[in-house]
């Protein structure tokens, strides 16, 4: 069987593709590795910013989610993607090759996502998973009643330190500058809490400890001072790289592998198209991602009408 679209990944801007794919009436189907849809959105602690839904956890969302996609009746196929062959001639059909069987679609929409970008100092890989977290709603539980520290200064690290203060006996914010770029809001609650130390112009330089982490050292560039805080957690939220590794060659890409593509969500190439964090943009919300997903779908169907399909 041929689709007439492929998504490949499950989260805000595939499921957002999904809905709108089925209403055009298009055969369609999702594919993600995880039988667990929303992407980045599941270990978020608190969603504040998506409209007509404020204040949802990030599974709750992700729930609501895939249960308006399974109530329109989308396919979605659990298999892992290793990479796309485009066939040859006028209407030519793309096949996408994983790890349970391959598939073909005369249009893909590339809506993978993106991963948490590692801090890259002295100890952190040695200790992941025995104190280097990155993920606090996922790991947070561990830590109650410890001192920990964040590591970052955008919505993630912000959210996850706000989360941090409920559970912690005291959270330390390590930004490198001396203004946060996280959302106001989250800003004014970080800053109201009072477990939670945030430590300016600081970089963690190494992360310490033997079977567990025990502490972290800082240096504070303002001050020219070397700090050694003790700390049982260490959470790190310093951004995301997108998860575009499989799609190299494919279709242009900037230098750190985001897809090329404007809002119409159109790449270098026919009949693909990118959703959401993978694409080159200013604003990685998840409201921008349903959106592209929408808007990628509008474009799969002008490119199927276009070429008669
Ligand atoms: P981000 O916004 O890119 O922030 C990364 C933070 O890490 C920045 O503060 C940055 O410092 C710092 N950083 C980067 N490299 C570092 C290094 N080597 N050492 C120390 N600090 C470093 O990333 P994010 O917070 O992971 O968020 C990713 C995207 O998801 C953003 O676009 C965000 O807005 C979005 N998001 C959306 C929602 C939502 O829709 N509700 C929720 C969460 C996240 P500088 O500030 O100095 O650059």
């Amino acid at each position: 069987m041929i689709y007439d679209l492929l998504i490949i990944g499950s989260g805000p801007a595939g499921m957002g593709a999904a809905i709108y794919a089925v209403r055009a009436g298009l055969k369609a189907a999702v594919i993600d590795r995880s039988p667990v849809s929303g992407g980045q959105v599941q270990s978020t602690y608190e969603v504040d910013n998506y409209l007509g839904l404020p204040g949802l956890s990030g599974g709750d969302l992700s729930d609501r989610f895939r249960q308006h996609t399974d109530r329109l009746g989308v396919q979605f196929i659990t298999a892992d993607v290793c990479g796309i062959e485009s066939g040859a001639g006028q209407q030519a059909v793309y096949t996408v090759h994983t790890d349970q069987s391959d598939f073909q679609a005369r249009t893909i929409i590339l809506a993978t996502g993106a991963s948490h970008s590692l801090l890259g100092v002295p100890g952190e890989k040695e200790l992941m998973g025995m104190g280097v977290s990155y993920c606090a709603t996922c790991d947070g539980a561990f830590y109650r009643n410890s001192t920990v520290a964040v590591v970052g200064g955008g919505d993630v690290a912000v959210e996850d330190a706000i989360f941090l203060a409920g559970i912690c006996k005291k959270v330390y914010l390590v930004h490198r500058r001396d203004r946060l770029r996280a959302a106001e809001s989250l800003q004014k609650r970080l800053l109201s809490l009072e477990n939670v130390e945030v430590l300016w112009n600081s970089e963690v330089k190494e992360i310490v400890g033997g079977e567990m982490v025990e502490g972290i050292s800082v240096y504070d560039n303002k001050n020219k001072q070397q700090l050694q805080l003790e700390v049982e957690g260490v959470f790190i939220a310093v951004g995301i790289v997108p998860d575009t590794d499989i799609f190299r060659g494919l279709v242009d890409m900037d230098e750190k592998g985001y897809v090329i593509a404007d809002e119409t969500c159109v790449t270098s190439r026919k009949g693909i198209f990118a959703a959401g964090d993978i694409r080159k943009k200013a604003m990685r919300q998840i409201i921008t991602a349903v959106a592209d997903g929408a808007n990628a779908v509008h474009s799969a169907h002008e490119f199927l009408n276009a070429e008669k399909i």
